[in-house]
């Protein structure tokens, strides 16, 4: 590969803080927000204008996993505050008391309120493009942005970009897995209940219009709820290109399901992704509106302004959750949440301190997409509920780290635990 070499420069330092957090995503907002009510001097950075990653930018609107397969909540805390907090402004819509769907455009003004009432600093438009590594230790990260190049400083990094670019670019050991990458969209026009007739009436003749728009190189569509699906506004999840050329095979189990080639870490790809999926995306609701009942008269809203990566890097942690921990119901001495799983018996499981831990590179912790799990666990840890429960976690931690002067991975975690506890958490 043809390299060049970048001359060192000085780079002035924008701020030195006690937390950072990278990514402004349901880890990352949560994560800010822990932090900064333990007191602790706190600042998000984020590449985009808004807070919620793929809860708003990338449309994915459904909060899966928050409960268990009885339909026991297993996620508290600050996650469901903002649930709550977002509930009184007429944001969430209900299918049921706990299948939650939030409104992507409230869900961004209420956490920028409840990040900036913890005290937390904002800093958006600012893509962090390296790390500042003394003898593996993260001492802080490089920023890029309309500024410029420059550095922020921080006695403890929480890397919740989803795809752990901070880890990485420390040194931190990590995996990297690929499921299909999508475009989520908003639709307006459609009538949820004459296609749910069509589907339950005739269900032959709607697998065969799924094999068919498939066969075209196009998508199913579903319609999932907003608080005002009552005017025909619907968000559609779409699980998009399993690799250049060819849409998932969205059948088999959840893993068959969404399993893909293409890197959501690769610029090119993501490039090609990003074009092939709104074409592909138009197609389909042409052929949708010409032969589903339902959508007769469907009209693209937007798509999302974010990709839909479902998974990237994994961080190699202290504690790696695999199958096995899952599926036997392992429980840990250094649990700090829980999740719900719905493609295993189980119903729910715990998730320990030392998956937020990255072995090697000390100051630092990641939280959401990127912990530390099997390719089998990651799908449903990636989720949105259980990346917001992490963030709290890291959060709390980094703060912890800082008023006790030592690394991430001498936290006390009983102090942790209990700390988590009293804010709501449920282990
Ligand atoms: C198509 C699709 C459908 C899905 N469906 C569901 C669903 O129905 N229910 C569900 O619960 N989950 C679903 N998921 C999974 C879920 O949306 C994500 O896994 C979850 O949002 C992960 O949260 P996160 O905070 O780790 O990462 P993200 O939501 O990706 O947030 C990361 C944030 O970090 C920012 N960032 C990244 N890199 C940098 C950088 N270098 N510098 C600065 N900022 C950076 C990003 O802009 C973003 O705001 C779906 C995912 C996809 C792709």
């Amino acid at each position: 590969m043809l390299t060049v070499v970048e001359p060192a420069r000085e780079l002035p330092v924008l701020r030195q803080v006690d937390v950072l957090v990278v990514g402004g995503g349901p880890a990352g907002f949560i994560a800010a927000t822990a932090a900064a009510r333990q007191g602790t001097q706190t600042l998000l950075v984020e590449r985009y204008g808004c807070l919620g990653g793929l809860a708003t930018g990338g449309l994915v609107l459904y909060m899966d996993c928050i409960a268990d397969k009885e339909q026991h909540r297993v996620i508290g805390g600050l996650p469901w505050e903002v649930m709550e907090r977002l509930d009184r402004r007429g944001g969430l819509a209900k299918d049921a008391p706990l299948r939650l769907h939030v409104d992507s455009e409230l869900l961004q003004v209420v956490v920028d309120e409840v990040c900036l009432e913890s005290g937390a600093g904002l800093l958006f438009h600012a893509w962090a493009a390296g790390a500042l590594v003394e003898e593996d230790r993260l001492t802080g990260v490089i920023i890029e942005s309309k500024s410029g190049r420059q550095a922020i400083l921080a006695r403890v990094t929480v890397d919740a970009t989803g795809d752990g670019d901070i880890a990485a670019f420390s040194g931190a050991p990590y995996d990297v897995g690929h499921q299909c990458i999508g475009l989520n969209l908003k639709v307006g026009g459609a009538d949820r209940e004459r296609y749910q007739a069509f589907q339950r009436d005739d269900p032959d003749r709607a697998r065969a219009l799924r094999d068919e728009v498939r066969a075209l190189g196009g998508f199913p569509l579903g319609l999932g709820s907003t608080p005002y699906s009552n005017t025909g506004v619907y968000w559609v999840n779409i699980l998009g290109l399993s690799n250049w050329g060819q849409p998932g095979r969205g059948e088999g189990d959840v893993h068959s399901y969404f399993a893909g080639e293409l890197s959501a870490i690769d610029v090119e790809h993501l490039t090609h992704v990003q074009i092939e999926l709104r074409r592909r995306i138009l197609l389909s609701l042409d052929f949708y509106r010409e032969r589903v009942p339902g959508f007769e008269q469907v009209q693209l809203l937007a798509f999302a302004s974010q990709i839909g990566t479902r998974e990237s890097r994994r961080i190699a942690g202290e504690q790696t959750i695999t199958q096995d921990d899952v599926s036997s119901g392992r429980t840990f001495d250094d649990a700090i949440g829980r999740a719900g799983i719905s493609y295993d018996p189980i119903g729910s499981y715990q998730v320990p301190y030392g998956s937020l831990v990255p072995q090697r590179i000390d100051g630092l912790l990641v939280s959401g997409r990127c912990i530390s799990t099997d390719h089998w666990t990651m799908q449903a840890a990636r989720l949105i509920p259980p990346a917001m429960m992490t963030g709290q976690a890291a959060g709390t931690a980094a703060a912890m780290a800082v008023a006790k002067g030592v690394s991430p991975r001498q936290v006390d975690v009983a102090a942790l635990q209990q700390r988590l506890v009293a804010d709501g958490v449920i282990l």
